[in-house]
């Protein structure tokens, strides 16, 4: 399958090894597309493991989110040496959300972990093309 985080590689050779834990991240990008397709997986435990402030005790909550919304797809804005900027759009009870963050990286003996996030409330484009990949305009595809 295509992986989740939409870069246009299959999954076994992009996310999952990371998500698997068969290797670690190198750039905090990288962290950031495996993380996101872990929400859209349902990989809570690889969510809690590259994130310095989660905890087994948020599992319910991560998976509450992660599998009670449809995600559409992830674009990233910006990324450098610890910072990443990105775009992620899912449905939830029929409408289309975006969640637009800035999120920090910080090196915890010598992995990349997720440590905090910066967001913005930015207004959906509609006119961009949908970040699902079809290729058509978001509004006529995936956005509600
Ligand atoms: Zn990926
Ligand atoms: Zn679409």
């Amino acid at each position: 399958m295509q992986c989740p985080c939409k870069s246009g590689f299959e999954y076994t050779e992009c996310c999952e090894p990371l998500i698997k834990r068969k290797k670690e991240a190198s750039t905090p990008l990288e962290l950031m597309r495996s993380r996101y397709s872990a929400f859209v997986l349902g990989e809570v435990g690889y969510l809690i493991y590259s994130d310095t402030h989660s905890s087994e005790a948020d599992k319910e909550e991560l998976l509450a989110f992660s599998k009670g919304v449809e995600w559409i797809g992830l674009s990233i804005v910006e990324a450098n040496e610890n910072v990443v900027e990105f775009k992620a759009y899912y449905n939830i009870g029929g409408k289309t959300e975006l969640l637009h963050e800035k999120s920090r990286f910080i090196q915890v003996e010598d992995k990349w972990k997720y440590d905090t996030g910066e967001l913005f409330h930015s207004k959906i484009e509609r006119n961009i093309s949908c970040p699902c990949g079809s290729g058509k305009k978001f509004k006529k595809c995936c956005l509600r």
